[in-house]
């Protein structure tokens, strides 16, 4: 055995060098999903080092191992040769270990100052060394390029300065190690800017830093190595240098589907359409979009996170306000409603949004199933409302869409992710709305329910249904969807027919903003 790793580590690393940092064999479910899988590769002092892969390769849990903010089930994380432990994020701190997360962690009450030395503040005789701490921080927020004041409080800044604070606390830990998870989603290109130098200066102070990050250019601009992960796998680990755009699109992707999807239905001939979308635009500074959705169809709004198919879907549903152009939902007679007002007003027109976050945003959490698909029923009512609710109706409903639960009085806190999926989309099928928006359609679902919530979907549009989705999985675009719309930096780049797209086509357009150079698949 040690023969073979030995063997391992020299046809891995030619040049003889101990790696920084060495993953060997890592494995880490969570329930019934494998978020990494016997990963193994090794990352060198004094580089910039990719993870790249699509939503949900495992991209954040590997460096969560890596942070300590849970040990992975099985393999061994290696420093400099020797293998480490981390019992807590603290200590993969004290061991150098420094991160710079996608979720913000700064305290607001508390000023920038404090924060950057949070649990290490300099002292002076015991005591907390204000002005010493107030000149560090000055320093570093300087290194980072931001112009704030150390004593201003966190919670007062915009959330893009709340992010350079915490690019720059990643910055003050003096860590061997750096890792961004996805950094760049909040910044302006200043920001990027800023950050790509901070990155260089830490690669020539012979740090390395771990970028994890799904675009392209950033990954060709900034990281000498990059490393792929599908799927909870390994894929590849090599040089930069050695890829092309082209050939790291195909690493990401390049999957067979699985007969996950059900058949698509035959094309209407008369595209009757149930949802037009005219010069919307959602967000500030955004572009314009236009588009319908037509009974019997499923319709994706796909593209990186990020660009804008949020805002649409969102506005869409009337959660945030448009800043031009309309949206129409037409009934079967004909007459059209106006979207994007309020919630309330979009289920008033027929139409029900599911959120991406069904935990905070979706689901009466304390509720029954029954409560919670009846909610649909009183459309229009006030939501909260708890009248009489048509236990048949209820009882029917969950028993078609096979939500397995003890009985429907179960509150649907205690229910698994694709359940309570299953029983959100149930509500609005029990409303009887004819268009539904829905965004992730099964993130966090296992593969069979992920079947079944497809199946519904489908079963929903052919019955004269129309549906509009969002999804950050490629694959769920092109099985599900019969027409997918590619959105980059806020527009339509592009409209392809589910059953043409590939993975690679897709992910082109979202990325770069055209067809892939090879002919596609
Ligand atoms: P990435 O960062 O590449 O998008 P993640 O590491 O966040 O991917 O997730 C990998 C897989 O593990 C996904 O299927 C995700 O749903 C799952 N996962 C991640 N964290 C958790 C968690 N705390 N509980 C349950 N599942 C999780
Ligand atoms: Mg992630």
């Amino acid at each position: 055995m040690s023969l073979l790793a030995l063997k391992e580590r020299s046809a891995a690393h030619p040049a003889g060098r101990t790696p920084k940092v060495e993953f060997r064999n890592i494995t880490k479910r969570f329930d019934s999903t494998e978020a990494l899988s016997v990963v193994s590769f090794a990352g060198m002092a004094g580089s910039v080092h990719a993870i790249t892969g699509e939503n949900g390769a495992g991209k954040s849990t590997l460096m969560k191992l890596l942070a300590g903010v849970y040990p992975p089930d099985s393999g061994e994380i290696l420093f400099d040769g020797r293998a480490i432990r981390f019992d807590s994020p603290a200590a993969a701190r004290a061991a150098g270990v420094s991160t710079v997360f996608q979720e913000l962690t700064l305290l607001p009450n508390l000023t920038i100052a404090e924060n950057l030395f949070l649990g290490r503040e300099p002292r002076r005789f015991g005591f907390a060394d204000r002005s010493a701490m107030r000149r560090q921080a000055h320093a570093v927020l300087q290194r980072v390029g931001v112009d704030l004041h150390p004593d201003v409080t966190c919670g007062d800044l915009a959330i893009a300065e709340q992010h350079l604070v915490e690019i720059a606390k990643g910055a003050a830990a003096q860590a061997d190690i750096v890792i961004y998870d996805e950094p760049t989603a909040a910044l302006d290109a200043p920001g990027v800017d800023k950050l790509a130098r901070l990155i260089e200066d830490q690669r020539r102070a012979g740090k390395l830093v771990f970028y994890i990050s799904h675009r392209l250019d950033e990954i060709f601009r900034l990281c000498d190595m990059t490393t792929v992960l599908k799927d909870g796998k390994h894929v590849r680990t090599c040089p930069t240098a050695d890829l092309t755009h082209d050939a790291l699109v195909s690493l990401m992707v390049g999957r067979e589907l699985a007969r996950l999807y059900p058949e698509r239905g035959a094309k209407p001939s008369t595209a009757e359409a149930a949802l037009r979308v005219t010069d919307f635009v959602a967000r500030p500074g955004g572009a314009a979009v236009s588009f319908a959705v037509a009974r019997g169809e499923i319709v994706g709004l796909a593209g990186i996170e990020g660009h804008g198919q949020r805002e649409i879907i969102r506005a869409l549903a009337g959660l945030a306000p448009h800043m031009a152009g309309g949206a129409l939902k037409f009934d079967r007679d004909g007459s059209a409603k106006p979207l994007g007002g309020s919630i309330v007003a979009t289920a008033r027109a027929g139409v029900g949004f599911v959120p991406e976050d069904r935990k905070t945003e979706g689901l009466y959490q304390p509720l029954s199933i029954q409560e919670n698909i009846g909610l649909g029923m009183l459309r229009g009512a006030s939501m909260m409302a708890r009248a009489k609710i048509d236990r048949n109706r209820v009882r029917a409903l969950m028993q078609q869409m096979n939500v397995r639960a003890r009985d429907d009085r179960q509150s649907v806190s205690s229910l698994s992710g694709g359940n309570q999926q299953k029983v959100m989309i149930g509500r609005w099928l029990a409303s009887g709305v004819d268009v539904l928006l829905i965004e992730e359609p099964t993130r966090g679902v296992d593969v069979g329910a992920k079947a079944e919530i497809y199946r519904l979907l489908r079963a929903f549009v052919d019955a004269g249904g129309a549906a509009l989705i969002t999804s950050s999985e490629l694959t769920e675009h092109i099985g599900l969807c019969d027409r997918i719309l590619i959105i980059r930096e806020g527009a339509i780049v592009a409209e392809l027919a589910g059953e043409e797209a590939t993975e690679e086509t897709v992910m082109s357009y979202a990325l770069i903003g055209r067809p892939p150079e090879r002919a596609s698949r």
